[in-house]
């Protein structure tokens, strides 16, 4: 890795005791394997609007609208603070490039937190606790994932790969969002959106190429999130299969007869499962200096990938 990526991280996770009941959940996946790559900003929202440690448990009620209030004692309503509090770090979560959350929390949860009904009694939906719900809403692209879903392999390697996409859009794109030079990042990530999802990268290209009556503000924003919405979606095997041969396809003009059949041999392996991504990528890459192409050398599927990193594994 170049650089550490900023990323912000519930507190609890990094093994501060800021529980409600002064415990935390210090996840190693976290600090020990994803520090190596990640700076992690670390941010409790609960502490930081004044509730203390240890202090009243709150959960989330679904009345006129979502509130935070006390799971023992409904007098206690932190609502208005929880989300003035995501709106004041606003300045701050500008500049992360991602937001690693624990689950079921009523602040901080992403998609695991109950929503209960009015008399808390009953849960009416798993969705976002209220800080993530404002995170959301002012940064609709940032990519968020839960503590605990971070110990899959598969997820981490995925939410690893939204992040990338992020900090480079940050860093290559969005100092000049003339539609040209978004273009040149779509068309770099094209052959890894196929491996997330042929159709809706394929409607993503129809998109681009009918969007000339956008601005390049909205034109930009629009892009980055069909990119980031693509990312979201696990690569299947198939579709990775599929990415990988449309690569083989730029380079079959500059091999000989045995290297193209040993080069199909691989990536049919690969689709079978009896061969790594990193086989395929590793022999892609040794010929890649053969293509005087720009299109196949900026391809972003070619480049590490997050278990070559070293980021994938962990016991
Ligand atoms: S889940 Fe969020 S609010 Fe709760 S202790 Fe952890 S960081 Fe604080």
């Amino acid at each position: 890795m170049p650089h550490k990526i900023p990323v912000g991280i519930s507190r609890c996770a990094m093994g501060d005791p800021v529980r409600y009941n002064g415990s935390h959940k210090h996840s190693k996946v976290c600090t020990e394997l994803l520090g190596h790559c990640f700076d992690l900003h670390a941010y409790c929202p609960e502490v930081a609007i004044g509730m203390g440690v240890p202090r009243p448990p709150i959960h989330l009620i679904v009345s006129d609208r979502l509130r935070a209030v006390g799971r023992d004692d409904p007098a206690i309503e932190v609502t208005e603070a929880l989300e003035a509090y995501g709106d004041q770090i606003v300045p701050e979560v500008e500049n992360l490039r991602g937001f690693i959350l624990m689950q079921r929390s009523p602040s901080c949860g992403v998609r695991t937190t109950p929503h209960y009904k009015a008399d808390g009694k009953g849960v009416l939906a798993h969705d976002s606790g209220l800080f993530t719900a404002r995170l959301r809403h002012h940064f609709p692209h940032l990519p968020l994932e839960e503590v605990g879903r971070l110990n899959a392999s598969s997820l981490r390697e995925n939410f690893l790969t939204r992040v990338f996409a992020y900090d480079a859009w940050h860093r290559y794109v969005a100092p000049d969002l003339r539609p040209a030079r978004v273009i040149e990042f779509y068309t770099a990530y094209k052959y890894l959106l196929l491996a997330h999802s042929q159709p809706l990268t394929r409607a993503l290209g129809q998109f681009i190429a009918n969007a000339r009556m956008l601005g390049p503000k909205q034109f930009a924003s629009e892009v980055r999130g069909k990119m980031m919405e693509i990312l979201a979606h696990q690569a299947s095997r198939e579709d990775r299969t599929n990415a990988l041969m449309h690569s083989q396809g730029h380079l079959k003009g500059y091999l000989s007869r045995a290297e193209r059949a040993e080069l199909a041999q691989l990536i049919e392996a690969y689709r079978q499962g009896h061969k790594p991504l990193s086989a395929v990528l590793t022999m892609l890459r040794h010929y890649l200096p053969r293509s005087p192409h720009h299109f196949i050398h900026s391809q972003v599927l070619l480049a590490a990938e997050p278990a070559e990193l070293g980021l994938c594994e962990f016991r």
